[in-house]
């Protein structure tokens, strides 16, 4: 029987967090994967309540007031994200793990409050995939680029603070870690 556990995975931007959480989620669907709730426009195919809860400014800050985020950030100074608590806290008291993929600050933010949160850092195998990544996937313009790669600079420079840190070389190995780590039945 395993413990119920909150994992968190986080890391630079396009490191690949989205497609490694997809690919577990693909081999475990039963997994609770926190939907987090962004002040940020949807991308074209995201859908609201699936990928985001896409909510206005005034509704983020309305949800901080009542205590209603578990943790949350401006992430590249822009939007806000946070991770709704109660849909978490339902999940662990009902004895099963919890993933969140959230930014470094989050990350913090959910460690601080509980510690016995396994904090999961994705990293990528260098600098220049990195960057090679970001421009391939061609969701953000040239500013939007620079900015989130200040970020990740910063972001990789705080891996020690992680419990555990996953290279993510190819997503099938980058994902069989991350299931070992959650003790999660490999899927044949
Ligand atoms: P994107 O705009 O590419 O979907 O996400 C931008 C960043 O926001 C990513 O680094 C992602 O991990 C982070 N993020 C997404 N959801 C949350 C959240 O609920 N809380 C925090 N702190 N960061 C989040």
């Amino acid at each position: 029987m395993s413990v119920s556990k909150l994992f968190v995975l986080a890391g630079p931007t396009a490191v690949g967090k989205g497609t490694v959480v997809s690919e577990l989620r693909r081999r475990h669907p039963e997994l609770f994967v926190s939907i987090s709730a962004t002040t940020r426009q949807p991308r074209p195919g995201e859908v609201d309540g699936v990928h985001y809860h896409f909510v206005s400014r005034e509704k983020f800050e309305e949800l901080i007031e009542r205590g209603q985020m578990l943790e949350y950030a401006l992430v590249h100074g822009a939007n806000y994200y946070g991770t709704p608590r109660g849909p978490v806290q339902q999940c662990l008291d009902a004895g099963h793990s919890a993933l969140l993929e959230i930014d470094l600050a989050g990350a913090r933010q959910v460690k601080a409050a509980m510690p016995q949160a396994e904090l999961v850092f994705l990293a990528p195998p260098s600098w220049q995939e990195l960057v090679d990544r970001l421009v391939g996937r061609g969701t953000e313009d040239e500013s939007e680029r620079e900015r989130r790669l200040a970020t990740a600079k910063v972001e990789l420079a705080a891996q020690d603070e992680f419990d555990v840190v996953i290279v993510n070389d190819t997503v099938a190995r980058a994902t069989d870690e991350l299931e070992a780590l959650m003790g999660l039945k490999p899927v044949e």
